[in-house]
Formats: structure tokens, sequence, C-alpha cells
């Protein structure tokens, strides 16, 4: 019987939640739902130097907004906790297995002191290496239990001098996995250091914790970005002296996100304009915001549609996906290698076709909520449903929803008085007096016997239509924008239509 799918995404809670770390989420769940299996949040808190308060509770908020929500987690519980390491740390789990592998000699303690190692790289260091690592062409200089005489470590030991375990990497052995995206890829062992698996604390650091976890949480495939690549054979490596390769998950590194200039990075996403994370991030140190795809006005519909579309597709020119599609047509073998370049006009596209098609009582919510932030009054729901359907191919981000809608709640404190001035004559007045008459009297108040009503009078009057329009629009709307001009004056109403064209004469 083949293993039940079990992934995991494996966040440590240290900042915001970058596009890449959203995709490694996206690429998880939708791999544990098209194979019925489980998919588990595994908060990576080993290095407590880089801990960052409110970040584990902002991935949380970030997954729930994309609609990604792990079956098992801190937060969501589930038969293989704890899920935090830092917890799992506390309940023992890790020691026992840097204990077995110092014993089968896969292992061994270390007693250097930070001097110590920052005197070897100075020592060691020369133009070919220029940064000198902890590894077998090296480690018999320092000072550790391979080093040392036993008698001298069981003292060091028995003394309690602060020590650290490192895996004693083999010196000419070549380690392969075969990656899912990659096919196989092979490690000369010769080149990789001696990891640090146990610190000085005795927290595991993440290549011990990682491997310990996902053997002890049955995780059976795992997917994380490609910059995790240098740290396999070391992984597999474990795996091979602790459990069996048998056991290992089926590994698959996500190519790397790519922005205007190289790797995707915060600085990018600020120098440029933007957004990086999924969400507002505030550095609670130095209180710098990241803005967020979230408050930019994305919806999570469109923002996973976009991620998945970076790094994959279904073989056909086929773009917009929604999440159970994507769930149907998902595949890891169709994950490419490359690096996927991020095109943020691109993700907008997606956004504006999304709002376009997307049905607008979805919309409903995040319209009122943005309008009532800018202080627009909406009472009336089933008008906003009705101008959110009017309007909402002229929308790519959800704040452009404000200007497009505004002046149905709210009659323009401003009219553009420019772009009409010079055009404007006193037949063009009469026309307009004439018109709130006709607006008032209008007994079929729909656009289209609207329009030709006000043709009617126009030719009556001898003035082009053309040329009353953008007047009619100003008065109505405050500038030149927003959807076909009776349309408009038919939601607002014969009574409101009227008002503002009077308000609308006396300044013209
Ligand atoms: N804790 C690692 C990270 O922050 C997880 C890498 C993995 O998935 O193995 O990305």
């Amino acid at each position: 019987m083949s293993k039940k799918v079990r992934v995991r995404f494996a966040p440590s809670p240290t900042g915001g939640l970058h596009l890449g770390g959203v995709r490694t989420v996206l690429y998880n769940y939708l791999f544990a739902k098209k194979h019925g299996g489980d998919f588990v949040l595994r908060i990576e808190d080993t290095d407590q130097t880089r801990y960052v308060a409110g970040a584990e509770a902002y991935i949380f908020n970030c997954l729930e907004w994309a609609g990604l929500v792990p079956n098992e987690s801190p937060l969501h519980g589930g038969n293989y906790g704890p899920y935090r390491q830092s917890e799992r740390k506390a309940a023992g789990m890790y020691q026992q297995y840097a204990d077995q592998l110092i014993e089968q000699g896969h292992a061994y303690y270390a007693f250097d002191t930070p001097e110590e190692l920052e005197k070897m790289r100075a020592i060691y260091k020369t133009a070919e290496n220029p940064s000198p690592q902890y590894d077998h062409t090296l480690r018999m200089k320092m000072r550790n239990s391979l080093s040392l005489s036993a008698a001298e470590t069981n003292q060091l030991l028995a003394a309690g001098t602060k020590k650290v375990v490192r895996i004693k990497m083999p010196q000419n052995e070549t380690v392969s996995f075969t990656d899912m995206i990659r096919g196989e890829v092979s490690f000369d062992t010769a080149l990789v250091d001696d990891k640090v698996l146990l610190k000085a604390d005795g927290m595991p650091t993440y290549h011990l914790a990682v491997v310990v976890d996902d053997y002890l949480m049955q995780i059976s495939h795992a997917f994380r970005g490609e910059e995790w690549l240098p740290s396999a054979p070391v992984h597999v490596l474990l795996w091979k002296y602790l459990f069996g390769l048998e056991a290992m998950p089926q590994w698959a590194h996500l190519p790397l996100i790519l922005g205007p200039s190289g790797k995707l990075s915060k600085r990018d996403g600020a120098r440029y304009g933007f957004p990086v994370f999924a969400m507002n991030w505030t550095d609670p140190k130095t209180n710098e915001l990241t803005e967020g795809f979230k408050e930019k006005g994305f919806l999570p519909e469109a923002f996973i549609n976009l991620l998945a579309l970076l790094g994959w597709n279904d073989g056909t020119e086929k773009e917009i996906f929604s999440k159970d599609e994507l769930v149907n047509a998902f595949s890891m073998e169709r994950v490419h290698a490359a690096g996927a370049k991020f095109d943020y006009e691109k993700a907008k596209w997606f956004n504006h076709d999304w709002i376009k098609h997307v049905d607008s009582n979805l919309l409903l919510p995040l319209v009122k909520d943005l309008l009532l932030q800018n202080e627009i009054p909406v009472t009336d729901e089933s008008l906003l449903l009705q101008v959110i359907s009017l309007i909402k191919d002229r929308c790519t981000l959800l704040p452009d929803f404000v200007q497009q809608t505004s002046f149905f709640f709210k009659a323009p404190q401003q009219l553009d008085v420019a772009a009409v001035k010079s055009k404007w004559t006193d037949e063009k007045k009469t026309f307009f007096e004439a018109f709130t008459e006709t607006v008032l009297q209008q007994t079929d108040f729909t656009p289209a016997a609207l329009e030709t009503a006000f043709k009617e009078l126009a030719a009556e009057k001898n003035i082009k239509p053309g040329e009353l329009q953008l007047p009619l629009r100003i008065m109505l709307v405050g500038g030149k924008f927003g959807p076909p001009v009776f349309d408009i004056a038919v939601l607002l109403g014969k009574k409101e239509t009227a008002e503002r064209i009077k308000r609308g004469l006396k300044q013209f």
C-alpha cells in the first residue's frame, strides 16, 4: 500500500510572508487536495535569535485570507503534534536522534568557542578558499570528539563545557536523490561542511529538526524553495543514518521567483512600487511597513491564480483557473526548474480579469468596506450591487472601486468645470434646464429611453448631443470618468439627477 499523501509547509516565524512562501503553501495545498491527503503546517522556530513576535499569527492570517488553510497546525491541532519545533524540543523529541548519530559515528561533539571558529576562518582563508568551512579538511585541526582523545572528550562533557553536535560528512561519497521537478540530483559530500545538528542550548538546528519531524509526522512529499537544495545532501544522509532512505519523502525544490534584477526581494517591491508580501507586514523592530497584495487590492482568488502560474502551467494556453480547477490540473511534474519571472503588470491583469468575472455579490462586502473607510456613506446595498456590476470591468485593483462608485452615494464636491467652461453657451444652459424637466417627467426611466429623450431634445434645440454628454457627465460624476452616463443617471434616480444638473448649471 502506498503511503498516505501528507505534505507540509514549514515556515520560520521571522517576518512577513513573501510571494515565494505563499506559492510553496499553494503547491503543497493543491497537491494534498488532489491526492486526498493532509496539509500540515509546522512552525520551525528553533532559531530563537531570529524569532519575531507576531510573525506566526501573521502567517495564519495570510493563509486564511488566501483560502489555503492547513488540516493540521499549532492552531488547528492534529495527531502529530506539537506543531511548533520549540515545543517538540521541550518534549525531548530531538536529543535521542543526535545521540544515535554520535553512537553510530555519523556525528560528533564540537567544543570550539566562537573565537576559535573565527580564528579558524582567519588562519585558513586563502584566495581560492575565502571562507573556510568546518569540514573534513579542517575538522581534525579543531577541538572536537574526533580530534581529542576519548578521555579529554569525557572530561569536557563531564565538566559541562559548551558544545554542539556536528554531522560528520563523508569525505568522498556521492549523495543523490530524485527531485520531482529536477530529476536526479547529485552532490559530492567532500564539498559540504559538517553542519551543526544540535546547538549549545540543546535546540536542534533546522537540518536535524526537519528530518526528524518529517519522519515523525509521516510526511510523504516535501516541497520547498530552491534555496534549500544545497542542504539536501545533509538531509539525505540524515535520513539514511536515522530512518532508512525508503522512508524519505519525495522532494521537490521549487524554482526561484525572479524580480526585475535577480531573485525577487522586498527591496524590489519598495523600489518598483509593487507588493511582495501576501498582506501588510510591519516589522516590530523597525516599524517598517511592507505592503501586501491584500491591502493593495488583490482578490485572494486572483492572487492564488497568479501564484500558481509562477512556475507552473497545465500545458495549454489557459491562464485563468479557479482553486478547484487548479486542484484538478496541478501536477508537480509540470512545475519547471528555471526561475519564474514575476511581472506586476501581468499580476494586475489577473486581478482585473477576476474582478470582471467574479459574482458581484462576492465583491459587495469588500467594496462596501473600502467605501466606508473612505467616508462614503453606503446605506443601500442593492444599489451598490447594481453599481458594482456596472463598473467592475473598469477596476483593476479594489481601491479603483472608490473612485468609480463614490459619486453614486455622495454628490461630487468639486466639478471639473474647466473641462466644460470654454465651450459653454447659453443654448446649452437652456437645453439642460429643459432636460431637467424631461428627467423628472420621464415615465420609462431606463438608460435607452433617457438617451433617446436626450437626443430628441438636443435635435430640437439644434445642438449636437456629443457636445452635451460631457457637461452632463461632469454634473453627475464630477470628472471625465465612470460608466455610460445614462446608466449613471438611471441608478442615481430622477430626483438626484435633476438636482445634480441644477447644481452644475450654477457652476458653469
Ligand atoms: N524552515 C524552513 C523555511 O523557513 C523550511 C524549509 C523546508 O521546507 O524544509 O523556509
